[in-house]
């Protein structure tokens, strides 16, 4: 079933739990690593239906190990692992909001979310209403009486904005709502939401967690109860996680911590370099001073993620000619693994959205989104510094 923490070893470091925590007692045959169980299902033992083991009850032992080892990461009583990120998402979402209940959204949020709570939670009767997540004071004025819940992102896509998180809690208690928050942007190594109050904490294990770029994942962590509420609405739903990449999943998580610390230090150098180039209009990355909600994430965070997004002088084209000059970066959308990536999120990402939606959301057509991944730092800032020397002179002087 779902993993439930023993709360007996929140002493230990995350860099701890990530390798260790809820592996079997005893060790079957003695195996260093959870084998893959690759049976689909196993002998009865009296059971509940919703705990016979079983591969689509998410009952097996390499799903309790990484229900456990997640929720030890998250800080939270109980965890489940899903077979994608929007396993978790719609999941989750389903769990808490009825029909005729309304939900609170931040403005921004990834478009296969934003897209399920336009396209399909209106036919389930499940309205929501998009709040500004930067100014508390215009809430209220969006409450109905079948409002039920927020949900929000702790870095937002690609402008990476930190919300008014620890307002987005009090709000909500004070008002009786449900708190859910994406956090696949800082993973728990950076930030922890369950320690200020957030009820239910979901990750697309595809990026950070797993951190490889070899499976679809997702995980939903908090109270017992409400993720066994997850977990049973899946069990119908048919959302699971597959055993074999939930051996995968298991085995990149060993590595979050020192993966994760990694990106957050060569991130930092990088959008440091950038910031400082006169090719470079504007770079957004929640570790600059310049960035609008610095203070705030850095009182929240242990670190500011591998997540940065900018814009060049010289607009969608020098973007173009940046991009195909790098040499080490691919360009791809998706995040979180050990290759660098690079997309223009107006080309790829957010092409469903119309112009006027993009320039609403501040994405503007020449902004370049940057996931840093584990090579060099020295070798990605060379070839930044190598494809901005490249771009036409009147683009690299222009601020000169
Ligand atoms: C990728 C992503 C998702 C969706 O996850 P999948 O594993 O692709 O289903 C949700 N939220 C964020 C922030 C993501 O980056």
């Amino acid at each position: 079933m779902t993993g439930k923490r023993d709360g007996a070893r929140r002493d230990r470091a995350a860099s701890t739990d990530a390798v260790h925590a809820g592996e079997q007692e005893p060790r079957p045959e003695g195996a260093v690593v959870t084998p893959i169980y690759q049976t689909a299902n196993y002998e009865l033992r009296g059971e509940d239906y919703h705990d016979i083991g079983y591969i689509r009850l998410s009952t097996t032992p390499n799903h309790r190990v990484l229900g456990e080892r997640i929720a030890a990461l998250e800080r939270t009583e109980a965890a489940l692992v899903l077979g994608s990120g929007m396993a978790a998402i719609s999941g989750s979402l389903l769990t808490v909001l009825s029909s005729g209940d309304h939900v609170l959204v931040q403005d921004t949020l990834y478009g296969g979310t934003a897209a399920f709570l336009q396209q399909d939670l209106p036919r389930f009767r499940i309205e929501h209403t998009v709040i500004d997540p930067q100014d508390r004071s215009s809430w209220a004025a969006q409450l109905k009486p079948t409002t039920r819940a927020m949900y929000v992102e702790t870095l937002t896509n690609p402008l990476v904005q930190v919300a008014d998180l620890e307002a987005v809690v009090a709000f909500a208690r004070e008002h009786g709502l449900v708190t859910l928050i994406d956090n696949t942007f800082a993973s728990p190594i950076n930030f922890r939401p369950a320690e200020i109050g957030f009820d239910l904490v979901l990750e697309s294990c595809t990026k950070y967690m797993n951190g490889h770029s070899d499976i679809v994942a997702g995980s939903v962590a908090g109270p017992a109860d409400l993720v066994r509420r997850v977990k049973v609405l899946h069990d119908h739903l048919g959302g699971t996680l597959d055993p074999h990449a939930a051996f995968l999943l298991e085995r990149g998580l060993k590595t979050l911590s020192v993966r994760v610390r990694e990106q957050n230090q060569s991130a930092g150098r990088l959008a440091a370099l950038l910031e400082a180039h006169p090719a470079v209009s504007v770079v957004h990355y929640p570790g600059l001073a310049s960035h609008a909600q610095h203070e705030r994430a850095a009182r929240l965070f242990d670190g500011f993620g591998g997540m940065m997004s900018f814009e060049l002088e010289g607009g969608v084209d020098a973007a173009e000619a940046f991009m195909s000059a790098l040499t080490i970066p691919m360009v791809a959308a998706s995040l979180g693994g050990p290759e660098s990536l690079v997309v223009r999120p107006a080309a790829a990402i957010h092409a469903g959205l119309s112009a006027e939606e993009r320039a609403r959301a501040g994405i503007r057509d020449d902004l370049i989104r940057f996931s840093t991944g584990l090579e060099s730092s020295e070798d990605l800032a060379a070839d930044f510094a190598g494809a901005l020397a490249s771009l036409p002179r009147s683009v690299a002087s222009a601020t000169a």
